[in-house]
């Protein structure tokens, strides 16, 4: 018998998988049998991971590269020097509520304060997402109206595929009636740990857009590239919408030539095109992942040795104030 087509999916599929994340920490390690690792029980920035994402870990592992990627440690309550709560000077760079300009004519939009999956490095993670729930209630949408120098916006946030499909559609028809916008680019790690966000519903909106959508995933590891994650790409690239990855280089995730040739083949094989490799924002609490500049250097030295050249992402650094990311010139 013909099995059904199981995606895009129905929009209840992913908002149950939502709900069902994991938020304890003693169900993680129960589930992927694991003690005695040093472990945060209470911490500021809680646990959430979907299961589908711990699928993908391996079993007794504490230094499975997706585990340690959302596993509170102890070590988050080390006080390191130069790391702080806003590494990246958002404050300073927001126009209205829920709109930030960092570069020239492109604005962020926090299009939703939450994620599916809390990531331990994340340069958001003590962001005041109280002070910018405006954005999606259109008021703050002037300032990109007014300025006709503006020609993309970024959909961020959070996760801006925390939306669901009706306002995020509502959204997007608010966006392209702004007549000099061209491009709207979604920023987003929701595919990747709930695939079934990947619905009909999205698919379609993203295809009735006037602007050239594109997608920015957040992959670190190529492990993560398995599962329902690989039919949601290949579903998202039949509808023809631009795929980029931009990754993190984090230490005991992904710091080694080979995950990240592995991770850009893969990707590629997948739809899509590895774009930036980060290296971390000195954010509280993230000192542990910390990769130096010269190791990065070389890392990407290494990969330009092994793979054409558009499969090397471009390793960059953000600083507050630049007016462009900043390419890191290799060793
Ligand atoms: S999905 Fe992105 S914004 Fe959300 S916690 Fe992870 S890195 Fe931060």
């Amino acid at each position: 018998m013909i099995q059904p087509k199981p995606i895009p999916w129905q929009s209840d599929a992913w908002t149950r998988a939502l709900a069902e994340a994991i938020t304890d920490p003693r169900e993680l390690l129960e589930r992927l049998e694991l003690d005695d690792v040093d472990v945060d029980f209470a911490p500021d920035f809680p646990l959430r991971v979907p299961v589908s994402f711990v699928e993908r870990m391996r079993m007794r592992d504490p230094n499975d590269p997706l585990l340690r990627q959302v596993l509170p440690l102890s070590a988050e309550r080390n006080v390191a020097p130069g790391y702080s709560a806003d590494p990246l000077g958002e404050a300073s760079a927001t126009l209205a509520p829920g709109v930030i300009q960092k570069y020239r004519g492109r604005v962020l939009l926090i299009a939703a304060p939450a994620c599916a999956v809390h990531c331990r490095y994340c340069f958001r993670r003590t962001f005041p997402y109280a002070d910018h729930q405006q954005a999606v209630a259109f008021p703050s949408l002037a300032s990109v109206e007014r300025d006709a120098g503006i020609s993309e916006v970024i959909l961020s946030g959070g996760d801006p595929l925390m939306l669901k499909d009706v306002p995020l559609r509502r959204l997007v028809t608010r966006l392209d009636a702004i007549p000099h916008l061209r491009r709207i680019r979604i920023h987003t790690r929701l595919p990747v740990v709930i695939p079934q966000r990947v619905t009909a519903e999205l698919i379609q909106l993203l295809r009735d857009t006037r602007t050239t959508a594109s997608i920015v995933l957040h992959v670190n590891h190529p492990n993560e590239v398995a599962g329902p994650f690989v039919d949601a790409l290949a579903e998202l690239h039949r509808a023809g919408i631009t795929l980029l990855n931009q990754s993190v280089l984090l230490a005991g995730v992904n710091d080694h030539v080979d995950v990240l040739d592995e991770l850009s083949q893969r990707l590629f094989d997948n739809h899509v095109l590895p774009y930036y490799l980060h290296l971390a924002d000195p954010v509280i609490g993230t000192h542990h992942f910390d990769v130096p500049e010269s190791i990065g250097a070389s890392l990407i030295a290494a990969l330009r040795a092994r793979l054409p050249g558009y499969l090397v992402p471009r390793l960059v650094r953000e600083v507050a104030g630049g007016d462009a990311k900043q390419i890191v010139a290799l060793t």
